[in-house]
C-alpha cells in the first residue's frame, strides 16, 4: 500500500518517540515534525537526541523536546514524571510512537541467559506497559489520539533463535490488541507496525552478512508511521501493519521480517 500524507497532516499534534535518536525512530521523528508536529525525543544516548534535535531545528520544523530516559531501569513514577512535564510543557499528548527496542542474543531458547530475557521483556515490553498507562489518561483528552506500537514478523510467528525478542513481539502485538478494544469507544487509535527488513543497527546485528543495500531504508517505510499518526487514520485500530506487505499479504497481517 502506498501512503500519501499531507504536507501539514500532523498539524498541532505533539508526539512522544521512543527510541528517537536512530535507525528507525530518528525517521519517524524528524518525519512527524516535518509534517507539523511537536515531536518529544525520548532515548537513552543524549548525544544522539541533541542531533536529531539540532536536524529538526535547522530544518526549520518546530522545535522539539529532548527526554533522556533509559527504559532498561525506568519505573512507573519516571513515566508518570514525564506525563506531568508533557502537560506542564506542551498541554496535550496526541500521539505515542512506542519504536525503542531491543534484540537480546539469538539462540537457541534452552540457552537463552534468565539475563538477556529479562532484559528484553524490560526494553520490549514493561516499559511500554508502564509508560503506556501513564499516558492513557492524558491522551485520552486529545481530540485524536494515536497510540502505536511496533512489532516484528517473529511478533505473529515464531521463529527458531528468535527466543526473547519474538516472545517480545507477540507481548506487543497482545498489548496493542488488549488496549485497542479497551479504547475503541475513545478518540484514541491504537495500532502497530511490523517494519520488515530494514536498514538499521538491529537489523545488522540480526542479519551481519546479509548486504544492506538491498534492504529499505527507514526513511523508505516511514509513510506508513505518517498515516497512522495522522487524521487519515481515524478508522483504523486494533490492527498490526506491514510497512513492506508481500503483494499477497492482508492490509490486517503483519508477514514480513
Ligand atoms: P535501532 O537499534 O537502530 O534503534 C533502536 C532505538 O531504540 C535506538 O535509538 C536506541 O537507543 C533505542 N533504545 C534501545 N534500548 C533503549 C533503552 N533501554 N532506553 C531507551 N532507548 C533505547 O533499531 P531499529 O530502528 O531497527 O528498530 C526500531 C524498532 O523496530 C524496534 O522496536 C525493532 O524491534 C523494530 N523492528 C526493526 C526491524 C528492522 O529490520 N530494523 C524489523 C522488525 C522490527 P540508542 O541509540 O541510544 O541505543
Amino acid at each position: 500500500m502506498e501512503y500519501h500524507n499531507a504536507a501539514d497532516s500532523l498539524k498541532n499534534r505533539v508526539i512522544l518517540v521512543t527510541g528517537a535518536g536512530d535507525g528507525i525512530g530518528r525517521e519517524a521523528a524528524i518525519q512527524y515534525a516535518a509534517h507539523g508536529a511537536t515531536v518529544i525525543l525520548l532515548g537513552r544516548t543524549v548525544a544522539k537526541l541533541e542531533a536529531v534535535y539540532d536536524e529538526i531545528e535547522t530544518l526549520g520544523y518546530k522545535q522539539p523536546a529532548i527526554i533522556p530516559l533509559d527504559l532498561m531501569g525506568a519505573t512507573k513514577q519516571h513515566y508518570l514524571d514525564m506525563v506531568d512535564t508533557i502537560e506542564q510543557q506542551f498541554g496535550r499528548l496526541d500521539g505515542v510512537l512506542h519504536n525503542a527496542g531491543i534484540l537480546g542474543v539469538l539462540s537457541p531458547l534452552e540457552q537463552i541467559e534468565e539475563s538477556t530475557f529479562d532484559d528484553v521483556m524490560q526494553v520490549n515490553v514493561k516499559a511500554q506497559f508502564l509508560l503506556t498507562q501513564a499516558v492513557i489518561p492524558f491522551i485520552k483528552k486529545s481530540p485524536d489520539g494515536r497510540i502505536i506500537f511496533t512489532s516484528s514478523t517473529v511478533g505473529h510467528s515464531g521463529r527458531a533463535f528468535w527466543g526473547s525478542y519474538a516472545i517480545s513481539k507477540f507481548a506487543t502485538e497482545g498489548m496493542m490488541q488488549v488496549l485497542a478494544d479497551e479504547l475503541s469507544n475513545t478518540n484514541v487509535k491504537v495500532n502497530a507496525i511490523n517494519p520488515g527488513g530494514t536498514r538499521t543497527g538491529m537489523r545488522a546485528k540480526a542479519f551481519p552478512a546479509e548486504d544492506a543495500k538491498q534492504l529499505k531504508t527507514p526513511k523508505d517505510i516511514i509513510p506508513l508511521y505518517v498515516y497512522l499518526m495522522g487524521p487519515e487514520s481515524r478508522h483504523v485500530s486494533g490492527k498490526c501493519i506491514d510497512a513492506q506487505p508481500k503483494p499477497t499479504s492482508s492490509y490486517s497481517h503483519c508477514e514480513e521480517e
